[in-house]
């Protein structure tokens, strides 16, 4: 019975808010593969109220001096590096990521809440003087008001962080929408805000699923919403958005490929697919999915590449273990389901995760690092995001082949190319039809002074997250044209006016 679970409720204006809407989901640990928790669903009258709470606290929060802005910001950045460790251990029972890869997620989040905190000089504007004369004109950002964050699972602590710090230094109210499968870090970051001094209101977050997020899409004191998730829900969210007049930046799911000329550095590039295939059990949308060998590099690649496997440890992620188990077993189930698929697709499964022996409870989520050769690009197996600890290999004659199979995918968020040859990675980094390239880096996550998002299927909206493009998604640009008044200035023309 999971009726007597505690219940996750929603944090609108500074506190904890009791649910009313009567529906709930399990949270579960999936190390444990038992239900923990229940997160309360937010019905219509939760999010009127969460979208009242914040309308009401933005205009103040959004007239505070920019110092004061970021004294709050600075508070909140210094609890975070402190406390890191309580909210790496929530991630991990909910997640199920190992701890060390936790508080990594966290430290990448906590780098946008840096960037966050030189508010003041990201939001300079531009200043021409005697443009015509007598006149300047000069251009200022400001708030857009209540904006939305819907995030994944798979990063329930840095996703949201790639966009409420920048959001909230330039003066907006938030509402964030976490997965339903791992809310508990976004109640704990609410409480850090408050603690950090952040007025009531300006932080919410609306726990909920499909109802909650379109009740946010529709909701007309909503300005702007910021999503993350896997690419139908993607495209949903910003088509329904951007019909009800919001702005829109949604980050949809991958398939990353790492190619592999024959130059390369052959242990770099093994420990490379191991890092970026398996950490976090494959579930990041910036993960290498498909390795693709430029022959004649395949065999002694794999050869590498399974030594490196059979040293991996598969276990509950508080105890020293290398990769965690899967989010929920439905997702488990859906990644072990691939694998199959391979051999019915006639792929030669070198290394079968669904084997593992985990260092945790029977009854986790488990499934080990896969890796699987000679997938034929027809297979769903190449064709369709995983999401989980498995490693497919394409062999290819050449670079174009490979650059060519590469750019025919329907998704463009990440690729890495491994190689000692200069002119090739030049060649390779102007080519691709990708968002972000890796050159001998497998998981080119771009620092938070520089923007995240793919191109094609991985991403709708042109805006990035974070970095510059995060500071124009949250901000509205205004030209202001002065001219001080002195009496040569007199005179009725009605024509439109020209600069002289
Ligand atoms: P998901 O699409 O299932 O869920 C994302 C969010 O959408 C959640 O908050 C969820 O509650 C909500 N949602 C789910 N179904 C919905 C529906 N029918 N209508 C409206 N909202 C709905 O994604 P996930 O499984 O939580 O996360 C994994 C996916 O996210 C992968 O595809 C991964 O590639 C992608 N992802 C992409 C990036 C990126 O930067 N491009 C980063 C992280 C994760």
């Amino acid at each position: 019975m999971t009726d007597s679970l505690p219940v996750i409720s929603h944090w609108i204006n500074g506190a904890e808010h009791p649910s009313t809407s009567g529906r709930t989901a399990e949270v579960f640990d999936p190390a444990l593969g038992t239900a923990t928790k229940r997160v309360a669903l937010a019905n219509r009258a939760e999010i009127d109220e969460a979208v009242a709470a914040a309308k009401a606290a933005q205009p103040a929060w959004g007239d505070l001096s920019l110092a004061r802005r970021q004294t709050v910001l600075f508070k909140f950045r210094e609890l975070l590096n402190e406390r890191k460790p309580e909210l790496a251990e929530i991630v991990t029972s909910e997640h199920g990521k190992v701890l060390s890869d936790a508080l990594g997620e966290i430290s990448r989040g906590q780098e946008v809440v840096e960037y966050a905190c030189g508010m003041a000089d990201h939001l300079k504007g531009e200043f021409s003087e005697q443009v015509s004369t007598g006149v300047d004109v000069h251009s200022s950002r400001q708030p857009l008001g209540v904006v939305g964050i819907i995030s994944p699972f798979n990063f329930p602590a840095m996703v949201p962080a790639w966009f409420f710090p920048i959001a909230i230094a330039a003066g907006n109210a938030v509402i964030l929408k976490p997965s339903e499968k791992d809310p508990s870090a976004s109640m704990w970051i609410a409480a850090l805000w408050k603690e950090a001094g952040l007025p009531d209101g300006v932080f919410t977050v609306l726990n909920g699923d499909k109802e909650a997020v379109d009740g946010l899409l529709e909701h007309p004191d909503v300005a702007a919403i910021s999503f993350v998730g896997s690419t139908p829900i993607a495209r949903y969210v910003y088509e329904n958005g951007t019909r009800n007049g919001k702005r829109v930046q949604a980050l949809g799911g991958a398939k990353n490929h790492m190619l592999v000329l024959p130059d390369a550095d052959l242990d770099l590039a093994a420990d490379a697919a191991i890092n970026a295939g398996f950490g976090s059990a494959g579930e990041r949308c910036m993960a290498i999915s498909v390795l693709v060998a430029v022959e004649p590099v395949a065999d002694g690649l794999i050869e590498k590449i399974k030594e490196r496997m059979n040293a991996l440890t598969v276990g509950d992620g508080r105890r020293n273990c290398d990769m965690g188990p899967l989010v929920t077993k439905a997702h488990r189930d859906k990644v072990a389901s691939y694998i199959e698929i391979a051999e019915q697709d006639g792929a030669e499964v070198v290394v079968d995760g669904r084997d593992v022996t985990p260092d945790g409870a029977p009854s986790g989520f488990w499934l080990g690092p896969t890796l699987i050769d000679d997938v034929p690009v027809t297979s769903r197996v190449y064709t369709e995001e995983i999401f989980g600890p498995v490693l497919a290999v394409v062999r290819v004659s050449s670079y174009d082949e490979g650059v060519k199979l590469i750019d025919s995918g329907a998704f463009g968020n990440g690729t890495a190319i491994f190689t000692n040859d200069g002119g090739a990675a030049r060649r390779f980094q102007r080519d691709i039809q990708v968002g972000m390239i890796g050159i001998n880096v497998p998981i080119p996550v771009p620092v938070a002074t520089f923007s995240f998002g793919g191109w094609k299927d991985s991403m709708f909206g042109d805006t990035k997250a974070h970095g510059a493009e995060g500071v124009k998604f949250f901000t509205q640009l205004k030209a202001v044209t002065t001219r001080w008044l002195d009496p040569s200035h007199g005179g009725i023309n009605l024509g439109f006016p020209q600069n002289d």
